[in-house]
């Protein structure tokens, strides 16, 4: 299956693309997660989408539309994957749209993680990953079992993303409301789109999510 996970900075969707990557044998195409790698890497792309991220705006389309399509172009995907960061308004939707079409591939559903803007702010300044393997934590929501060790890889040491503060994380939000959310409007009048309540705790997303995969699909 083929799914985008819609929803703010902080809704969870790093988090439960993840836990489908090892359910459903999915990948996770984060947007995010590639161009902070390539930020690492002191790629020519890097250096011009680092000023951006930092201050929570959004990388030109021409670059996350140019990573997204080489991605969609590997074989890897062929067995479904999970869009986590993208799209992000309508350009890029629309931009999708037409990769997919050119590729042969369809689009099952549009997951929308609806989270209340006081709760993300608390997600987001308490988000933490393993620097080895990158699984999310939280300071209070998803703790180590054993105390600064990764439970996945045994890891022990571990990142905070520059742009998760409280001042970026509200221009985050601010951009979301602004450029992303119309793209509850776009896909809802496709069909596709299916809401779920992110406000739950994370395996009572999973099982939310775990409903809309089971569930009848009319692919785009
Ligand atoms: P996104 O990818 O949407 O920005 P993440 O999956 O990284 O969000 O989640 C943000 C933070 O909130 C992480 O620290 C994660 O551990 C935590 N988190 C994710 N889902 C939930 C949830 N349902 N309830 C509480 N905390 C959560
Ligand atoms: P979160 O889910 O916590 O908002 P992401 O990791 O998805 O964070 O994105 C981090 C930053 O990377 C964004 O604030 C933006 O600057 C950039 N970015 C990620 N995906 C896109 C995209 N599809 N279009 C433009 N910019 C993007
Ligand atoms: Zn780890």
């Amino acid at each position: 299956m083929n799914i985008i996970l819609l929803g703010p900075p902080g809704a969870g969707k790093g988090t439960q693309a993840r836990l489908m990557e090892d359910r459903h044998g999915m990948k996770q195409l984060s947007t995010g997660d590639m161009l902070r790698a390539a930020v690492a890497a002191g790629t020519e792309t890097g250096r011009r989408a680092k000023t951006i991220m930092d201050r929570g705006e959004l990388v030109p389309d021409d670059v996350v539309v140019g990573i997204i399509s080489d991605r969609l172009g590997q074989p890897d995907v062929r067995g479904g994957f999970i869009l986590d960061g993208f799209p992000r308004n309508t350009a890029q939707a629309e931009a999708l749209d037409r990769m997919l079409a050119g590729k042969g591939l369809k689009l099952d559903a549009v997951i929308e993680m609806k989270v209340d803007d006081e709760a993300l702010v608390g997600r987001i300044t308490g988000r933490y990953t393993c620097a080895k393997c990158g699984k999310g934590y939280h300071d209070r929501f998803e703790i180590p079992k054993a105390a600064g060790v990764c439970d996945v890889c045994g890891g022990t040491q571990f990142n905070r993303r520059a742009d998760d503060n409280e001042k970026t994380v509200r221009d985050r939000l601010f951009v979301y409301n602004a450029q992303t959310a119309p793209l509850v409007q776009y896909y809802s009048g496709r069909g596709v789109l299916r809401t779920i309540d992110g406000m739950a705790d994370i395996a009572e997303v999973t099982r939310q999510i775990e409903d809309v995969l089971k569930g009848p699909q009319r692919p785009i």
